[in-house]
């Protein structure tokens, strides 16, 4: 797979925040040249700071939202035993919809036996997509105060071209949207650093990896700081780790200044080029 000759879909995660997961994931997307480049991280997209594309295109996501109809209401309580979300309180004569809550899945509606509950559509964020050279990035945001990044995450993939090579950034953690984000990857390139912290993060990630079957192989970013304990780890699991990047002063303030390290340091493009014929190989 020199160079994303082969379609495949490769999620770059990473167990916690400031792992340098978004500077592999722009800077793979710009050594292959030509791919997508998804932003999952919908709560917080930044690849188009770095990525600067032109045209922006941008579409609402909608989701269906309850609005109770208090007149038709006997308050008998079934919407708020049913809700797994705890987003409806009834007591006597009363009935509250805690709108943050709703993660508008609509079995209230369904269930309420006096037709109470209606379903209306309201946006829930935004999934936008533009251009930068040969990449063409996707990436959503999330409304402020908006409890579930899930429908837009699936808005950002429902635009993924299954004939081209797509990264995936994903949001940091190890929680549902994350899951949503890897879901349906043949790959995904976990960063971490080589310290305590790192590791214990990507333990988690290694375990929700196995759990939904996607093979996986480990970038440490900031090599040589911190301790053994990531390699030692990775050897144990079997996991390989696919390419170090050493804590280096150059990188670190090309990545301050908003700079891709690769269009100032062209000499790593061939060493992401590599990881790509790695994973190819990896994935037999
Ligand atoms: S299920 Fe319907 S009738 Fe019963 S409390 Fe909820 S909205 Fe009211
Ligand atoms: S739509 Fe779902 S989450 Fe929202 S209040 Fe109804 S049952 Fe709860």
């Amino acid at each position: 797979m020199p160079g994303g000759e082969v379609e495949v879909k490769i999620a770059v995660a990473s167990g916690k925040g400031g792992t340098g997961k978004t500077t592999v994931a722009v800077n793979l997307a710009l050594s292959i040249g030509e791919a997508q480049l998804l932003d999952c991280d919908v709560e917080a997209p930044n690849v188009h700071l770095l990525l600067k594309p032109g045209d922006i295109d941008s579409k609402p996501i909608y989701v269906k939202v309850p609005r109770i109809l208090e007149d038709r209401c006997d308050y008998c309580g079934r919407c708020a035993e049913a809700c797994n979300f705890n987003a409806i309180f009834v007591a006597r004569g009363q009935i509250i919809l805690f709108e943050e809550l709703c993660h508008g899945c609509g079995l209230c509606a369904k269930i309420c036996p006096r037709r109470a509950i209606v379903e209306e559509e309201k946006i829930v964020g935004f999934v936008k997509w533009g251009w930068a050279g040969g990449i063409e990035l996707i990436w959503g945001e999330l409304g402020v105060g908006e409890p579930s990044p899930e429908p837009v995450i699936e808005a950002v993939k429902g635009r993924m071209d299954e004939g081209r090579t797509v990264i995936i950034d994903v949001a940091p953690g190890a929680s549902c949207p994350v899951v949503s984000a890897v879901y349906g990857s043949d790959f995904c390139i976990l960063v971490t650093e080589p310290t305590p912290f790192g590791l214990h993060d990507l333990r988690q990630m290694v375990g929700v990896l196995r759990r939904l079957g996607i093979p996986m192989g480990v970038v440490v970013n900031k090599a040589g700081l911190g301790d053994r304990g990531v390699y030692k780890y990775c050897e144990m699991e079997g996991i390989p780790i696919l390419l170090e990047i050493p804590f280096d002063r150059r990188i670190a303030e090309l990545y301050s200044r908003g700079i891709p390290f690769i269009q100032e340091m062209p000499e790593w493009r061939g060493r992401f080029l590599k990881l790509m014929d790695d994973i190819g190989r990896l994935m037999g």
